[in-house]
C-alpha cells in the first residue's frame, strides 16, 4: 500500500468525521474511537455459523461439527512512524480459512511493498495449491517459500533490499496450522492462559533462550528488531510450522511486533478474555498499544472459536 502524506491527511479527515458517529451496536464507544485510526479495511466474517454434526457414511457415527469461527483484522500506523509497512489478510476458502500478517522492512516504500507482495502471494497460492494438497503444513511451507521468491524478484527489479516477516494460520476443521518467519507472532489464548505458539527469529529471542535476557528486557532492547531470518533476504528460507487444536472459547491471535512490543502477554490475555467480539478485541489491542507509545505499526488478526 503506497500512501502519500496528502493521502494520509485526507484519510485522517475522513476518520475524524467518522469519530463523531455513534459506535456500532455492541462496540464500546472507547473501542470505536480507536478504530478511527485504521488505515486498511477491517472486516469480520462468520464461517459455518449453524453447521450441525454429520453422520459418517462408513461408521454411521455422528461426527462433531466444525467449530464456529469469527474473525477480524485491524492495522494502525501507530503514533511515531510516518507510514504503515504492515499488511494482513483474512480469507475464507470454504472448508479452510487463511489468516496472514506481515511486517515489511526496507528503505523508502520497500517495506510496504514487500509485506503486500508476501500477503498477496500467500493468499493466491493457498487458493491455487490447496486443491492439490492434503498436507496443510507442507502447503504452508510451500507458499511461504513462493512468497520469498516473489519478494526477492521485486527487490531485484527495484535494486532494493526489501524484506518482511510472516505469520500465518490455516484453519482446517478444529485445527490451526501455523507458520512463521521473523518476529510476527501467533498466540493461542484460552480463559486461563496465553501461549506464544511461534518463536521469534530475532537476536534478542536467542538471548532470552540462552538466559542472557528476560522476556521483558528483550521487549525493550534497542536491538530487538534485529532478525536473523526473514522473507526476501536469502534464496532459501527455513519455515517453522506448528499445530494448534482449537477449543471453544479460545482466541487465535496473529500480530506484528508493534503490538507485542507494547503489550505484555498478561495485557494481551486480559483484553482477549474480557472482550467478547473480535472487532472490539482488535480495537482494544490497538488502542492499548497506542496508549503505550505506538512506537511501531500495529497489526492484529483475531480468530475467535465459538
Ligand atoms: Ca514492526
Amino acid at each position: 500500500m503506497i500512501m502519500t502524506r496528502d493521502w494520509m491527511g485526507c484519510m485522517k479527515n475522513i476518520f475524524t468525521l467518522q469519530k463523531e458517529r455513534e459506535a456500532p451496536k455492541g462496540v464500546k464507544a472507547t473501542a470505536w474511537a480507536s478504530m478511527t485510526h485504521v488505515l486498511q479495511p477491517a472486516y469480520t466474517v462468520r464461517l459455518r455459523p449453524d453447521q450441525e454434526g454429520k453422520v459418517d457414511s462408513e461408521s454411521g457415527k455422528l461426527q462433531a461439527a466444525s467449530p464456529v469461527l469469527s474473525w477480524h483484522g485491524m492495522t494502525d500506523t501507530g503514533r511515531v512512524r510516518p507510514h504503515n509497512e504492515d499488511n494482513f489478510a483474512c480469507q475464507d476458502f470454504g472448508s479452510r480459512s487463511l489468516f496472514v500478517v506481515a511486517d515489511g522492512m526496507g528503505g523508502h516504500d520497500a517495506g510496504e511493498i514487500a509485506s503486500k507482495i508476501a500477503v498477496k502471494t500467500i493468499c493466491k497460492e493457498v487458493m491455487e495449491q490447496a486443491k492439490h494438497n492434503d498436507d496443510p503444513q507442507g502447503l504452508l511451507e510451500l507458499v511461504v517459500r513462493l512468497a520469498n521468491v516473489e519478494v526477492r524478484k521485486e527487490g531485484w527489479s527495484r535494486g532494493s533490499n526489501m524484506g518482511t516477516t510472516l505469520s500465518l494460520a490455516l484453519v482446517d476443521g478444529d485445527r490451526a496450522y501455523i507458520a512463521n518467519v521473523g518476529d510476527s507472532r501467533a498466540y493461542w489464548i484460552e480463559n486461563g492462559s496465553i501461549t506464544q505458539i511461534t518463536e521469534d527469529h530475532s537476536l534478542v529471542a536467542k538471548l532470552v533462550v540462552s538466559g542472557k535476557l528476560t522476556k521483558e528486557e528483550a521487549r525493550h532492547h534497542p536491538k530487538s528488531n534485529l532478525l536473523y531470518r526473514s522473507i526476501g533476504t536469502d534464496e532459501m528460507v527455513k519455515v517453522d510450522t506448528f499445530t494448534v487444536n482449537l477449543k471453544k472459547g479460545g482466541n487465535l491471535l496473529l500480530c506484528t511486533d508493534g503490538l507485542w512490543g507494547e503489550l505484555s502477554d498478561e495485557e494481551i490475555h486480559g483484553i482477549c478474555s474480557s472482550e467478547k467480539k473480535c472487532e472490539t478485541i482488535c480495537a482494544s489491542l490497538l488502542k492499548r498499544a497506542n496508549e503505550h507509545g505506538g512506537k511501531d505499526n500495529i497489526t492484529a488478526v483475531v480468530v475467535k472459536v465459538g
